[in-house]
């Protein structure tokens, strides 16, 4: 079943996981919850998110949920080998390994779901396009489905807006508590997190360019300031160009940009945002990164295909040396920056994420048989319930509305 040979790893693994669990309490009373109520009894979970102690702490509740739990990892190079080991031994089916290869990636994801999985946690959809590809014949027994991440949604919306969509699925990045504060301060801090231990070099002073200024962009443009950087935001949305102008970044096109940047991150979840024609204009030594879903929004198969050197300068960090003889460095295959060359978000932030994950896994159950075939949003009181219960954790209290003001806010004539 376990398919590494590193189970000795596993003590590592386990203490990683032991210190998320303390830094995760909505996730703790939801374990306890489960225990005691074991909603997902006789029920088989298939998961594919990356294999990292958050995600394994968020498998130890479905299990405790009474869950039979098949995991694997949502991207090759994310999958912690000693996590995945101290899975392992806890008896849970999980089929990754750091680093595999295209092939060996879709072997695990087709062993976590040949079992004919209920319900179906995904981060970025590749579950879902194997149950409706491969896999259709077992799809009757799938209650329905969550989704973690936003390209994992837009994924999902082409596949309902083309009536392909066999389960209904929550779409568990679009609540508030999720892409306001996992999308935004939490891939605002890991993702500078993976740059600065993968690096080792200065932000402050710097020019930070990053491409894309949804939820994600905000926060790691935002933490650039932080550190002292001149940051440049590219867009292609007129409101969020505006809006990243009015927060006091410098807006222009890629290809003006390319000429000032030294460190360039992308966030968009498109395709094709550096490519060849800035990576001839950009300085010698930039360094070029991605946090968004998949490995192809900087070039790195063009750059390949120019650079006339290619040389590996630290772990995860890969040196081209183009023909006009500047050299370009690319973080992590320029793939997610914050967890092929990191941990990831933060515990508190995946406490709220996955708390919202295994409270929207817990409603299909119990809404089984009972749900439309489409894209969900997340039930607002599961949302404002984990906001609550995350400001007690934080010890923070709030005023609530007396009768006179309810009246006032109710009232239309004044
Ligand atoms: P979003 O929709 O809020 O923002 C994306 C932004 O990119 C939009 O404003 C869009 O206009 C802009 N954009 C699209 N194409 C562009 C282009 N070619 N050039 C410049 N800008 C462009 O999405 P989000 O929630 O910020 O997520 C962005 C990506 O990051 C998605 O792929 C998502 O799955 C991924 N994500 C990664 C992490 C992580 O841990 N690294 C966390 C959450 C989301
Ligand atoms: N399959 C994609 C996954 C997109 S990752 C890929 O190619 O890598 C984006 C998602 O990762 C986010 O929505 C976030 O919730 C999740 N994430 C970030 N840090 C994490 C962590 N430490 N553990 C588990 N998931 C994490």
């Amino acid at each position: 079943m376990y398919d590494i040979k590193n189970i000795a790893l596993a003590p590592s693994g386990e203490k990683k996981i032991e210190w998320v669990r303390r830094n995760m309490p909505l996730l703790n009373s939801i374990e306890k919850e489960f225990s005691k109520n074991k909603p997902f009894s006789g029920l088989k979970i298939a998961l594919s998110v990356h294999i990292e102690a958050k995600t394994a702490y968020l498998c130890e509740v479905l299990t405790a949920g009474g869950a039979e739990m098949y995991a694997t990892g949502c991207n090759p190079l994310s999958t912690q080998d000693d996590v995945a080991a101290a899975l392992a031994q806890k008896g849970i089916n999980i089929f990754a390994r750091h680093g595999v290869d295209a092939q060996q990636y879709k072997e695990h994801l087709e062993r976590t779901i040949q079992n004919g999985p209920n319900i179906i946690i995904d981060d970025g959809g590749d579950l879902a396009e194997l149950m409706h590809t491969s896999y259709i014949e077992k799809i009757k027994e799938v209650i329905g489905g969550c989704e973690e991440t936003t390209t994992g949604i837009h994924r999902l919306r082409a596949m309902e807006s083309q009536g392909i969509l066999k389960y209904p699925v929550i779409m568990v990045n679009n609540a508030k508590c999720k892409h306001m504060f996992d999308n935004r301060y939490g891939t605002g801090q890991s993702v500078w997190d993976g740059i600065n231990r993968t690096t080792n070099l200065i932000v402050a002073g710097k020019t930070v360019v990053v491409a894309g200024y949804g939820w994600c962009g905000r926060g790691v443009s935002m933490r650039a300031r932080g550190f002292g950087a001149k940051v440049v935001v590219t867009e292609i949305d007129p409101v969020k160009a505006l809006e990243a102008a009015m927060d006091g970044f410098s807006v222009m096109p890629m290809e003006q940009a390319a000429e000032l940047g030294d460190i360039f991150v992308t966030v968009t979840g498109c395709k094709n945002v550096i490519t060849e024609k800035e990576f001839v204009k950009m300085k010698n030594g930039a360094i070029l990164c991605n946090a968004g879903h998949f490995n192809v929004e900087v070039d790195v198969a063009g750059l390949e295909r120019i650079a006339e050197e290619k040389q590996e300068q630290r772990t995860n960090i890969m040196g081209y040396r183009l023909p006009n003889g500047n050299w370009l460095y690319v973080l992590a295959e320029g793939r997610l920056v914050n967890l092929a060359s990191g941990d990831g978000h933060p515990a508190e932030i995946m406490d709220m994420s996955f708390a919202i994950q295994a409270l929207s896994a817990e409603y299909l159950a119990k809404n089984r048989g009972k749900l439309e075939t489409r894209l969900i949003a997340v039930p607002e009181d599961i949302d404002n319930a984990v906001a609550e219960k995350k400001l007690v954790t934080m010890g923070i209290s709030i005023d609530t509305l007396d009768q006179e003001q309810l009246d006032y806010l109710g009232n239309w004539k004044l």
